[in-house]
C-alpha cells in the first residue's frame, strides 16, 4: 500500500515535470534538438502532457488513472491466462466449464473486467490449431493476457492472418503441418478468444504451478506451442 502510494506520487510528479517540459518546448522537433537521453520517447511525453492537462482541467482524476495503470502493470497479464490453462490441463471438469463458458470459468479465479465480458476458449488438439486475431482493431482478452503486443495490433498481422494463417504462423516461428486444420478466430466487441494450447508430452509429473510456468502468452494467442522443459532444467 505504502509502496504503491509512493509510486503514484512519483508518477504524478514526473507527469507534471514532463508535461511542463513538453509544453514549454512547443513541439517534438524542439525536443529532438535537445540532449534527452534519459527522457521518455516523444509519444510518451505527449501522453503525459495530455494526461496532465486532463487532470488539471478536472476531466479525469489522478487516482482513477493510477488504478488503471496499476491494473495493467500488475493485476492483469499472461500469468492469469497461464493459470487458467494449467487448471484446464489438470482438471477435466474445469476444462469443460472453460470451453462451455469461458467468462464464468475465468471468474472462478477472480478474473473479469474490460474485454473479458464474453470470453470464448478454443482448444488446440492433434488435428486442430487455433489462432486469434482482431481484423477490425485490437480486441484481446485483457483479463487473461493483459495488453496486446504491438505485432498483434499491426496491419500486417490483422490483414494477413485471415488470408494466410499458415504463412503468418511460419513467419512467427510456428510450422503447422498441412494435415492439421488451422482455425482463425476474429475477435470483436461481442467476443474475445483465448487459445487453450495442447499440454506438452512428458509433463505428467509437473504440478499445476509448474505447468502454468510453461504457458506463454503467444501460445494462448495461438502463434506458438507450449514447450516442455522437463527434459532439461525445471521450469
Ligand atoms: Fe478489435
Amino acid at each position: 500500500m505504502d509502496e504503491s502510494d509512493a509510486g503514484s506520487v512519483d508518477r504524478r510528479g514526473f507527469i507534471k515535470g514532463a508535461a511542463a517540459g513538453a509544453l514549454a518546448a512547443g513541439s517534438p522537433g524542439v525536443l529532438h534538438a535537445q540532449d534527452h537521453q534519459d527522457m521518455p520517447s516523444d509519444p510518451a511525453l505527449r501522453v503525459k502532457a495530455l494526461e496532465s492537462v486532463l487532470v488539471e482541467k478536472g476531466l479525469v482524476e489522478s487516482a482513477a488513472l493510477d488504478v488503471l495503470v496499476d491494473t495493467f502493470e500488475n493485476r492483469v497479464g499472461p500469468r492469469n491466462g497461464a493459470q487458467v490453462v494449467a487448471r484446464a490441463w489438470v482438471d477435466p471438469a474445469y476444462k469443460q466449464r472453460l470451453l462451455d463458458d469461458g467468462t464464468a470459468a475465468m471468474a472462478e479465479f477472480g478474473f473479469s473486467g474490460w474485454q473479458g465480458e464474453k470470453l470464448t476458449v478454443v482448444e488446440n488438439t492433434p488435428t486442430v490449431h487455433n489462432v486469434i486475431v482482431c481484423t477490425l482493431c485490437s480486441c484481446y482478452p485483457w483479463p487473461l493476457l493483459g495488453l496486446a503486443p504491438t505485432w498483434y495490433k499491426s496491419d500486417a498481422y490483422r490483414a494477413r492472418t485471415v488470408v494466410d494463417p499458415r504463412g503468418v504462423l511460419r513467419e512467427l516461428g510456428l510450422q503447422v503441418s498441412d494435415e492439421i486444420e488451422v482455425r482463425v478466430w476474429d475477435s470483436n466487441a461481442a467476443s474475445r478468444y483465448l487459445v487453450l494450447p495442447e499440454r506438452p508430452e512428458g509433463t505428467d509429473s509437473l504440478s499445476e504451478e509448474q505447468l502454468a510456468a510453461l504457458v506463454s502468452r503467444d501460445a494462448m494467442i495461438g502463434v506458438a506451442k507450449v514447450e516442455s522443459t522437463v527434459d532439461g532444467d525445471a521450469p
